[in-house]
């Protein structure tokens, strides 16, 4: 091809390529499929990125489009993956992957849905849901790989995604399997087995989570976006996995939600709290899993509630509580009791 048929351009879609290119399609021509063993909704196996672990921590998922690896704790869409393989920038990675796969860029024609992972058309249930929450997650990828991009991209991104999804935990594309909720170390914390189940939680054996009460985070819409560990030697600790930040959510919310509107919600501080509530005949509990309350929480919150409708504040007394319940009585009923005192 002769060099000036090609007119250079640096211009490239992030928003086509990764809708043009499957992350199947990228795995086949590293030729690393015959490495990975199929599942579900993708593939497990070995890492390519780094070595030495026994298990399989790098997974695949053909519906989210999008990879992660339990032993880097990282993971993201064909860019990211590319942008590591060839450890270059996000934007070089799209450049490579536009010529890779002849992806013409949205700027000069409608965009090219070749290569689309089939698993996200034919899924049946929930296929929009799925697809939104794929496009969420690669905005909120994108954004996260913010030091390695070059030039006038950010700016660009910016003005072509919805902003507001900056601001969104990504949905994990995947949940862990084997979580053994009637585990003997589970048995201190004095939940029985159906409240753990219940939670869709349990102890996890190995990963990131090992050794942990892994519980699972939901987005207000019930997408699955994280877990948190509960560490069972120490009864103050809980781990998140690094990209997930626990200030733009309420723990159960999905849950209460139903039951907010017409009973108003339960906030706590600790997700286990939730769950005592849960037991004692108290579904209707959020949990901050943090002393304090974001302005995003505070959104959340009174959203949900109407301003009929109280949220009752279970917290010990402390100067957090008060700022809490200052913020929180400008926007609904609310009513404050010693959470020590509540389950006395
Ligand atoms: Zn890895």
């Amino acid at each position: 091809m002769p060099k000036s048929a090609r007119k250079p351009s640096t211009y490239v879609d992030f928003k086509a390529v990764k809708a043009a290119v499957s992350i199947e399609a990228v795995l086949e021509r590293y030729e690393l499929l015959d490495d990975l063993e199929a599942k579900d909704d993708g593939y497990s196996g070995d890492c390519p990125f780094h070595e030495g672990e026994s298990q399989r921590p790098f997974h695949v998922s053909l519906s989210k489009n999008a990879w992660y690896c339990f032993g880097c704790e990282e993971g993201g869409n064909v860019l990211d993956f590319v942008a590591r393989m060839e450890d270059v920038s996000i934007k070089k990675a799209a450049q490579l992957l536009a010529e890779w796969f002849e992806v013409e860029s949205a700027r000069k024609g409608p965009k090219r849905q070749r290569g689309k992972p089939k698993a996200a058309e034919a899924d049946s249930e929930g296929a929009a849901a799925d697809s939104e929450g794929a496009a969420a997650e690669d905005e909120a990828l994108s954004d996260s790989q913010e030091p390695h991009t070059e030039g006038p991209e950010p700016a660009k991104r910016a003005s072509e995604g919805d902003p507001g999804e900056e601001f969104a935990n990504r949905p994990l594309g995947f949940s862990l399997k084997n979580l053994d909720a009637g585990h003997e170390l589970l048995e201190p914390l004095g939940f029985d087995r159906d409240t753990i189940e219940r939670f869709e939680a349990g102890y996890c054996a190995k990963g990131m989570m090992k050794g942990c009460l892994a519980i699972p985070i939901h987005s207000p819409t019930g997408e699955l976006l994280a877990y948190a560990g509960k560490a069972l030697d120490n009864d103050d600790e809980y781990k998140y996995p690094p990209k997930f930040d626990r200030s733009l959510e309420l723990y159960n919310l999905h849950r209460a939600i139903e039951l907010a509107e017409e009973d108003g919600l339960i906030l706590v501080a600790d997700i286990l709290d939730v769950w005592r509530l849960t037991v004692a005949g108290f579904p209707k509990a959020v949990a901050l899993m943090s002393d304090e309350m974001s302005s995003r929480q505070e959104a959340l919150l009174t959203s949900f509630v109407g301003e009929h409708q109280r949220v009752l504040v279970l917290w010990p007394k402390t100067a957090e509580r008060d700022a809490i319940v200052k913020r929180l009585a400008s926007q609904a009923y609310v009513k404050v009791m010693d959470l020590n005192e509540f389950f006395a």
